[in-house]
């Protein structure tokens, strides 16, 4: 979230300005290659792969995970939002998802205790006022300062030694204003059994842990005026039914929980023990996986099929010649920034490696077998040329070009310093409307 690393972002930003600056690059925006996938984006250009084949030597597929994994118990509705919604919402994705109804929401149960449930915990979490001067759209704005959420609970299937969130972004949760986190059962704060060794990250979690713990029982939660709303980590537990609460109960709904236990490999069991917790919105952060029905994604995998250097490989195993694909794309949902960044650089040197060494380059071995079904290398391309639906869509105003964006951009900027913030961002209609009548159209 931007919120909360505007360093990395700005680093990041800084990166595709020196890429763009290269001569060589071309950027269209608002291009949607394949099917309409989820999230849809109805006013992105949709391309099909095919037609990108004789224009490009290379494809390199960087689209990331953008379907969220859902839970059987718990079927998406208005009172029951992936993550990835949520997140969409407040970021304003172009998809649009509708806003959560937090103004009657008092109780949030989070499921899953990766760092998008933390993510989702400290926007729901963090006053307003002290969001408003990043990159938070106004209108979502306006629906937290309408909250009336007081407590979050983040719900683990496992303990705290197997959490997939980083120990940084749990931090940033404990020492948020305003907020106090809900004791832990004592025998969660150390080892389970005196032989089980620790590693680093586990030891640093239990220690915050356990600081976090003496922090906040030197007073009631809730307590003073400034400290109103509570968060839990709620360990060993997993859902495994949701209904209406009783008429006339404070809250909505009624989830029922399953307590789990810990198998021999570390896997979550139910022990036999249910308890119901009353809450008004479920939030499914259980993770996220491409697209089953995008071009080489391999549904068992969650992502596309692909070999050494991110080389995308055909259902039959053999390497699909100058197709590559990196980051959560090439390995799933899971890395951070810094991890995804290092495996670009890689698929980059294997793409390097493959166009100056045909046999796979002087480092690696040989790619084992070439599918015979050749989507790209298509020796005749005219490397100026782009696909013809790209060509009509920048003459139909539709699609968006480097120079257009930095106009955007710069836009944005100026419009978040009016209202003393780092930006205020632009719907594609919006945008749309300052290109034309600051005559940007014309300028490609
Ligand atoms: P994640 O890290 O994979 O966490 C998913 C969570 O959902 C885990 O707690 C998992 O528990 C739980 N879960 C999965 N299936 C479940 C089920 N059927 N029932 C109950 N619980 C279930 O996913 P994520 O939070 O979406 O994050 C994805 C990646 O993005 C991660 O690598 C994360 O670090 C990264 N990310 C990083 C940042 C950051 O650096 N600030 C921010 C956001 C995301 P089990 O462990 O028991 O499977």
């Amino acid at each position: 979230m931007s919120q909360r690393c505007p360093l990395y972002r700005q680093n990041c930003t800084h990166k595709f300005d020196q890429a763009a600056n290269d001569p060589r690059i071309r950027f269209f925006g608002n291009v949607q290659v394949g099917p309409q996938t989820s999230p849809a984006i109805p006013h992105a250009l949709p391309i099909s792969l095919s037609s990108l084949k004789s224009h490009y030597t290379h494809l390199l597929f960087s689209t990331g995970c953008a379907t969220p994994t859902l839970h059987p118990a718990l079927p998406p509705s208005d009172r029951v939002i992936p993550a990835l919604s949520l997140v969409h919402w407040y970021t304003q994705h172009p998809s649009r998802p509708a806003p959560p109804p937090l103004h009657e929401t008092e109780h949030v149960s989070i499921i899953g205790q990766g760092n998008v449930a933390l993510d989702v915990a400290r926007m729901l979490l963090t006053p307003p006022e002290a969001l408003a001067k990043y990159d938070v759209p106004a209108p979502v704005l306006d629906v937290l300062h309408r909250s009336a959420v007081r407590h979050v609970s983040i719900i683990g299937r496992r303990g705290p030694l197997q959490a997939a969130f980083t120990n940084k972004e749990l931090r940033e949760l404990t020492v948020l204003d305003g907020t106090s986190m809900l004791p832990l059962a004592q025998e969660l704060l150390g080892a389970p059994t005196p032989d089980v060794r620790l590693t680093r990250q586990q030891s640093r979690l239990l220690q915050l842990l356990q600081k976090q713990q003496q922090h906040d029982s030197s007073r009631t939660p809730n307590a003073g005026p400034s400290r109103t709303k509570t968060w839990s980590l709620d360990f060993f537990r997993s859902p495994t039914a949701l209904a209406t609460a009783p008429d006339r109960h404070r809250h909505r709904l009624a989830l029922t929980l399953a307590h789990t236990a810990l198998d021999a490999s570390a896997r979550a069991v139910p022990t036999g023990v249910t308890s119901v917790q009353h809450t008004d919105l479920v939030v499914a952060a259980l993770g996220h996986h491409a697209d089953p029905a995008a071009a080489y994604v391999d549904p068992a995998l969650g992502h596309l099929r692909t070999g050494r250097g991110g080389r995308v490989l055909d259902g039959a195993g053999r390497t699909l010649r100058g197709v590559y694909a990196s980051g959560w794309a090439a390995t799933g949902a899971r890395g951070v920034l810094a991890s995804t960044m290092l495996d670009a650089y890689a698929v980059a040197d294997a793409i390097l490696a493959d166009h100056h060494f045909s046999d796979g380059g002087v480092s690696e071995a040989p790619v084992a077998e070439y599918s015979e079904d050749a989507l790209v290398a298509n020796d005749a391309v005219d490397l100026e040329s782009v696909p013809g639906e790209v060509e009509e869509g920048v003459r139909a105003r539709r699609v968006v070009q480097y120079d257009q964006w930095k106009k955007i951009d710069a836009e944005e900027v100026r419009r978040g310093a009016e209202m003393d913030k780092e930006r205020e961002r632009m719907g594609w209609e919006e945008a749309h409307e300052f290109l034309t009548s600051t005559g940007a159209w014309q300028s490609q």
